[in-house]
């Protein structure tokens, strides 16, 4: 799609706006599978949390992708898709047994990753086949705010505690159906993540009834022009060798399985935001923008970057700005950027906006989320509405003249 394409959405549905480009969700889905081909079997289990859009979820499915969820309501959503239950798997943390057991009953695969919730589920429900999420203690990429497999970190049952884990399942009869880690996003050295899986291949040793492995996500995917990302080819090359060796000396041929949901949908994404002010102080020029972290939280959140272009004056002379929102506390998007120059009134694009963005958008300073618009076949197509002041008021209790001034009680 072309940056006119994106202006004329803007024109059409307002701004801000979120655009997804379908063609781009598909041949990152598709690059992904081609690098493991040479495992037979492959199940992409599309990380939802990363963008949920209903209609999105029916494009994953569509692919063949299978859903990975982390919440009840998650699951309900891929089912609504039309994903089969056992297309699905639960991958929660510190979540309770009860909503464990409600998306069990829905018939979702499980996957539980603390030692607590295994036994108490695997005693209530021994013939459940569930799945274990394991914490191989490694660090993949360098920001601790995004590393999950590490020493401190709250995810997955420690390979330290393998021995406990083993009693819980001998002493339950609980059948263990897969074993799975995720070391958190980022993944920039390869070698980290291989010499991960080389624990988890040593640790499923010990479960005798595996139908597959799953290694999580985390692939690093380009923020800039020249920026580095996980090399998928070379990965898949050297992953899917050592898995197939591990079939073998485990004498069946199991399901390599993965849950991507930045390398599937973050560049497909783009946000769109309109230039209100243009202010110059006396060292910086700002660019203010008709959003703020209420709709894009990620810079102010973990400090990611999203380049930004200006797609109304793509060839204007290249100036140093500040772009910032309009939000009632600092909301800076980026701080002295070359951009191409501004005026009020342009349209701002923020790439590598599909995964996190608009999942993570909320309602603060009573704005409204922004509609969401997926681009396919060449034609631009609504899938969430701007949300109106009914949205904001809803589920607000009308309490009446809670306050009004009670009369006063005439003296007698
Ligand atoms: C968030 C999450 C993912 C997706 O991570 P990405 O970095 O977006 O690919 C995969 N698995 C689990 C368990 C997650 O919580």
């Amino acid at each position: 799609m072309t940056q006119n394409d994106l202006l004329q959405i803007a024109k059409t549905y307002g701004d801000p706006v979120y655009v997804y480009d379908a063609e781009k969700i598909i041949s990152q889905f598709n690059r992904l599978t081609n690098a493991f081909n040479d495992v037979k079997k492959l199940k992409l289990n599309y990380a939802c949390k990363a963008l949920s859009n209903i209609t999105i979820l029916k494009l994953m499915n569509s692919l063949g992708s299978g859903l990975d969820t982390v919440s009840i309501q998650e699951v309900q959503l891929g089912l609504l898709a039309g994903f089969k239950p056992e297309n699905i798997i639960f991958t929660p943390n510190g979540v309770s047994l009860e909503e464990i057991e409600e998306a069990s009953k829905l018939g979702v695969r499980i996957n539980i990753d603390n030692l607590s919730v295994l036994e108490q589920f695997g005693s209530k429900h021994p013939n459940v086949p569930v799945c274990i999420r394991i914490n191989p203690h490694v660090m993949a990429g360098g920001n601790s705010n995004i590393s999950v497999g590490h020493i401190d970190s709250k995810f997955g049952i420690s390979i330290h505690q393998i021995p406990h884990l083993l009693r819980i399942v001998e002493l339950t009869k609980m059948n263990i159906n897969g074993i799975h880690m995720h070391t958190g996003s980022d993944i920039l050295d390869i070698d980290v993540f291989l010499y991960a899986s080389e624990i988890l291949f040593e640790t499923a040793k010990n479960f005798k009834n595996l139908d597959f492995i799953d290694f999580g996500s985390g692939f690093k995917v380009p923020y800039k022009e020249a920026d580095i990302e996980t090399n998928i080819e070379e990965l898949g090359k050297k992953l899917s060798e050592k898995f197939n060796s591990f079939c073998k000396e485990y004498g069946k041929e199991l399901t390599l399985a993965f849950e991507p949901g930045k390398f599937l949908v973050s560049e497909a994404g783009s946000f769109l935001a309109k230039v209100n002010v243009v202010k110059q102080t006396t060292s910086t020029v700002f660019a203010s923008i008709d959003s703020g972290f209420n709709h894009l939280i990620r810079p102010m959140l973990y400090g990611s970057y999203h380049q930004i272009e200006n797609i109304s004056n793509p060839e204007g002379r290249e100036r140093y700005y500040s772009v910032v929102g309009y939000i009632c506390e600092t909301d800076t998007f980026a701080s002295n950027r070359r951009i191409n120059e501004i005026s009020e009134g342009d349209i701002l694009r923020f790439k590598n906006a599909g995964a996190y963005c608009f999942t993570m958008a909320s309602n603060y300073n009573s704005r409204f989320r922004p509609p969401e618009v997926l681009w396919y076949n060449g034609e631009a197509i609504l899938i969430r509405e701007r949300e109106t002041f009914d949205d904001i008021t809803k589920n607000q209790v009308d309490t009446k003249n809670l306050f009004a001034k009670k009369e006063k009680a005439v003296a007698k």
